[in-house]
């Protein structure tokens, strides 16, 4: 049930009716007119006020122990016997009970279809979607909610950027910049706007420990004078922050619109999009505790108002003819089709969970889990550690066990209860200039402890001591 503080939608839309005050950690109600929602049209919400968060950092340090009982998923023993060690987040991340109970009160209580409906529940519905819309510009700290683009995903939010953006603004004489530790959600479209429109792409390189210095970024703004910077906040490979905030800094001075792939920062950091000041920030919900299939796309008003909209369809449109349409407004001239409604109130919910842990400590944490993971992981012979030192980078770390296959060893672990990740993690790019085909990755979350850090380093020694140092005995390299 969507109970946070034993209020309902339905009884929260009555007390916004009554015109009580919303309190903060219930699900927030719009600032405007509820009839106007249910008709469709979308009149000049208030700003969200406050800072990007919806509440201040916790003063103490995380204690995973503390949410750990929350997540039910993480109380699962595997078929073996094995308690889940669950260090795959950057790939997905698990659920509270209280996002399952959101969403699954909406479906038991209130669903219908949102917006131009005339009965109760689409009014509940339509009231739902839009207090998580507020929700998520409070969490990024965007100016209007006019500005959060409900997409299915990071990817899907690039790949609109780059169809209503892109084909609207580049043309065959444009650059486009982009980092070399990009997933492939950030390369792939743009190399089909590159097909469509004959522009250029230009890649930062990283150096070995995977970060890129400034002198770098601004030779390159220098010298390929881009038409857009787009890249990621935090890679998904290296764990290296990138200091998104300078660097959209200089491409603005070079002339570029910027857009940040936030699907690895915005889940594990404090994220103020005002303060970054990037043209577009994008990122996935099922990242961040919540479900699959949402993701925001957040642009610049000015932007957005001016760029045409990408899919066509119900809902994105004021008026259809024959002969033509013209658009809604923001934000649903970018939400073409029935929004994901059940999903944006999840979303919405993980974002409050995850406020309630306190994203300065969630990013604290994870740091430390990092840098026990590499202080653990750092002695085992024949160990590559791809990355920066754990200072400047987030809670993924990257490794290779020379003449061990990367499938072999995600398998031993996964016989000792510890998912990660093993493959290219939609980075061939970054692998390739790493010279690797692919590599372990262990990713780290607000719920993983110090000893399921030292659980994964002791199955890689022991792996290492079981299948490489022993063959290696056997078969002495030839001199
Ligand atoms: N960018 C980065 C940095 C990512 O880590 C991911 C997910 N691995 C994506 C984009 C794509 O996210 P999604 O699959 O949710 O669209």
């Amino acid at each position: 049930m969507m109970t946070m503080k034993g209020r309902t939608v339905s009884a929260a839309l009555a007390s916004k009716k009554k015109g009580e005050q919303s309190n903060r950690i219930s699900p927030e109600l719009p600032t405007f007119d509820t009839m106007s929602i249910l008709s469709g049209s979308h009149p000049e919400p208030v700003a969200p006020s406050g800072p990007a968060n919806l509440a201040a950092p916790l003063p103490r340090p995380l204690d995973p122990y503390r949410w750990r009982p929350e997540f039910p998923i993480l109380q699962r023993k595997l078929d073996n016997g094995k308690p889940l060690v669950y260090l795959d987040n950057a790939a997905s991340t698990q659920h509270p009970q209280r996002v399952i109970d959101a969403m699954s009160d909406c479906y038991q209580r209130y669903y219908a279809n949102v917006h131009r409906g005339s009965h109760t529940l689409s009014g509940e519905s339509t009231l739902a979607l839009e207090s998580a819309r507020e929700t998520c510009a409070r969490f990024i700290g965007a100016a209007s909610t006019h500005e959060v683009i409900f997409a299915a995903g990071t990817t899907a939010a690039i790949n609109t950027v780059a169809r209503a953006w892109g084909d609207w603004r580049i043309t065959a004489n444009d650059t486009i910049l982009l980092t070399i530790a990009e997933h492939h959600a950030n390369i792939v479209p743009w190399q089909q706007l590159a097909q469509r429109t004959g522009c250029k792409l230009e890649f930062l390189p990283i150096d070995d420990a995977g970060e890129i210095a400034d002198d770098v970024v601004e030779e390159h703004l220098r010298r390929t004078r881009p038409k857009l910077m787009a890249l990621t906040a935090v890679s998904n490979v290296l764990g290296t922050e990138y200091p998104v905030e300078r660097w959209t800094r200089l491409a603005h001075q070079a002339g570029a619109t910027v857009l940040i792939d936030a699907a690895q920062a915005a889940p594990h950091q404090p994220l103020d999009v005002k303060a970054w000041d990037a043209d577009f920030v994008v990122f996935s919900g099922h990242k961040l505790c919540g479900p699959t299939g949402i993701g925001i796309l957040y642009g610049k008003r000015e932007l957005l108002e001016e760029m045409p909209p990408f899919l066509g369809g119900g809902a994105m449109i004021r008026t259809v003819t024959t002969e033509g349409f013209t658009t809604s407004e923001l934000p649903t001239k970018f939400e073409a089709g029935t929004p994901p409604i059940v999903e944006a109130i999840g979303l919405a919910e993980a974002m409050r969970f995850v406020d309630d842990v306190g994203l300065d400590a969630i990013h604290r944490h994870e740091q430390q889990l990092a840098a026990a993971a590499l202080r653990g992981l750092t002695p085992i012979e024949g160990l590559k550690i791809f990355g920066p030192p754990a200072d400047r980078r987030g809670g993924i770390v990257s490794f290779v066990v020379e003449g061990g296959h990367t499938l072999d060893l995600a398998h031993w672990l996964d016989r000792r209860g510890i998912a990660i990740r093993d493959g290219h993690h939609c980075a061939m790019p970054l692998h390739q200039r790493l010279g690797v085909s692919g590599s372990c990755r262990a990713s780290f979350y607000l719920y993983n402890t110090l000893d399921e850090v030292e659980a994964l380093c002791a199955a890689v020694a022991e792996f290492h001591q079981r299948f490489i140092a022993k063959s290696r005995k056997r078969n002495p390299p030839s001199v």
